[in-house]
């Protein structure tokens, strides 16, 4: 019987499957958990399907764009996670950690070399499409790329969307058919457990008693240290959900672009644990839908946002960013992605300061037209260009941008939240992105410092909304604003003046001057 889940799969490659092989494999590069997962659900069915034993396989390289031991801690706490709840259910789960540069390199292909298939996560972003496109070529078995990014199959969506309201009423037509093919919360692995002892071909990664230290002993980037209040892993991400349910949700309407420390602020602090796909989208839905929503409460005639999943705004409020706006990002990279030629195997070039490519969907270098002039609607470009050489009121280096080192009071506190924090408030983050736009020498100069900052210091970081949130600020997603400005030209202003007025800012103030009492 088809189901809507059928959408969710692209095979990345012609191969057949290999009935000789030892395994089914499923390569958990972005989704990394043990439940509600839709590519480990399309592994288990081919495992069940061909007879043979599934094994996981989850790896952390050294040398991926922006490692540094905050991302490394935040993984390694989720692998920690993941290894003692194999145990724990019957999963055959191979871990790998790299401890000296490249001694992981090929290793998936070496895993491949005796699977039936590969089923990896069709992510649209970072290193994932490069990886996924190097592997099928090279594998000699089938590889199945699986889309479990949101609650409804991306491909079911079609063109790139040019705002959040084009794409709500194709995600509230198709949530409640998709919300019954949810992923498995519980799948069981008994039945494709191996029958006799299966060899990884490399050193299976032990945890560490201190994973702290552990880190501390890696050669990677120490400047950007471990976060010291937040932890990976999926415990983690539930308390930080049935924390914000119980006490932040029924604010989330009214409050939630009030910038405030994050334990009074009543925004939730779940996009890292999404993006590492340490807790399932399905399973924030579900838990701020509440045990007593069902499907007929959801409101298919509405064109009204904060009516749709149910009579509360603020539920509402929330999915409308948990699944809308999360997806208008996810979305456009993935449709994007599609008209990529696949053709070229490109894979990150180590280099200074990776740039994500849009021509190529991966970071080799840049070409001449930039990443703006590519992916920006073409009014946007047209007024930046037309401003690209008004004279900038103020104008900082990246460096005084990274060390916050501006003028202006509330754009060096968030960058201070961000470096110490690695988050910054959403509303916040909006303004930090429109003032580096104007104090940076070029729109495509500011771009890049953007890229730089959000994916080395934030923790959710990486992401297909860390580039469709910057972007924003360019002005995707956007309509032209009057009246026409310097250096914005019609691309939305914001201020921090303005953003003074409209909130109190004294509570994150307070909040800022104690991070840095603890630095
Ligand atoms: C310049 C800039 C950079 C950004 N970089 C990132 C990034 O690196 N990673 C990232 O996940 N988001 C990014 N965003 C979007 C947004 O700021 C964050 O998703 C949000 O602040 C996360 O905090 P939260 O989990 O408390 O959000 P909540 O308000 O609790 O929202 C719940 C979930 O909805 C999604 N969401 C909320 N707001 C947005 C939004 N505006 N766009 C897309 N999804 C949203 C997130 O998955 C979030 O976890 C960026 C936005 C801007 C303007």
């Amino acid at each position: 019987m088809p189901t809507i889940n059928d959408a969710r799969v692209r095979l990345a490659n012609d191969c057949p499957l290999r009935p000789k092989g030892d395994y089914v494999l499923y390569w958990a590069q972005m989704y990394r958990r043990l439940h509600s997962n839709h590519a480990l659900d399309y592994a288990l069915h081919l495992a069940r399907h061909t007879g043979k034993p599934l094994v996981i396989y989850e790896g952390l390289k050294l040398n991926y764009p922006w490692a540094n031991a905050r991302f490394h801690a935040f993984l390694l706490d989720g692998m920690a996670e993941n290894a003692a709840e194999a145990v724990r259910v019957g999963a055959t789960y191979w871990p790998f950690v790299e401890t000296t540069e490249n001694s992981g390199r090929g290793l998936v292909a070496r895993l491949c070399e005796r699977a039936v298939a590969l089923v990896t996560d069709d992510y649209p972003q970072f290193i994932v499409p490069a990886q996924i496109r190097a592997i099928a070529a090279k594998a000699k078995c089938r590889v199945a790329a699986i889309d479990g990014n949101g609650v409804v199959p991306l491909s079911l969506l079609g063109p790139p969307t040019a705002a959040a309201a084009h794409l709500r009423p194709k995600l509230h037509k198709q949530f409640a058919a998709a919300w019954a093919e949810r992923a498995n919360p519980i799948p069981a692995f008994e039945d494709v457990a191996p029958k006799k002892p299966l060899k990884p071909p490399f050193e299976v990664w032990t945890v560490p008693s201190d994973l702290r230290a552990f880190v501390a002993s890696l050669p990677i980037d120490r400047t950007v240290p471990p976060l010291e209040h937040s932890k990976g892993g999926t415990t983690a991400g539930r308390a930080i959900l049935k924390e914000f349910v119980a006490s932040k949700l029924t604010r989330y309407a009214e409050e939630r672009s009030e910038p405030d420390d994050p334990k009074r602020n009543s925004s939730s602090g779940l996009s890292a644990h999404l993006h590492y796909g340490h807790i399932a989208i399905d399973e924030v839905v579900d838990v701020a839908l509440g045990k007593d929503w069902s499907p007929d409460l959801l409101n298919l005639k509405t064109r009204n946002k904060d009516d749709f999943f149910c009579r509360d705004a603020n539920v509402n409020g929330f999915l409308d960013e948990a699944i809308t706006w999360r997806d208008v990002g996810f979305q456009w990279h993935f449709a994007r992605m599609q008209q990529v030629d696949a053709a070229g195997v490109k894979s990150w070039q180590d280099g200074e300061s990776p740039s994500f490519n849009f021509a190529t969907f991966d970071f080799s270098p840049l070409d001449e037209v930039g990443t703006l002039q590519r992916v920006l609607p073409p009014w946007a470009m047209a007024s930046l260009a037309k401003h690209a050489t008004d004279e900038r009121k103020h104008l900082y280096s990246r460096d005084q941008f990274e060390r916050g080192g501006t003028h202006d009071k509330l754009w060096n506190a968030a960058q201070k939240e961000l470096v110490v924090t690695g988050r910054i408030h959403n509303y916040l983050r909006m303004l930090w992105g429109k003032k580096v736009l104007e104090w940076s020498e070029s729109p495509e100069s500011a771009y890049r410092t953007l890229e730089y900052l959000n994916n080395k210091y934030a923790i959710d970081g990486r992401d297909p909304n860390s580039y469709t949130g910057i972007l924003w600020c360019f002005g995707l997603f956007d309509r032209p604003w009057p009246p026409e400005r310097e250096v914005f030209g019609n691309v939305r202003f914001m201020s921090s003046d303005n953003t003074a007025k409209k909130f109190d800012l004294d509570g994150y103030y307070d909040y800022i001057r104690r991070l840095e009492y603890l630095r």
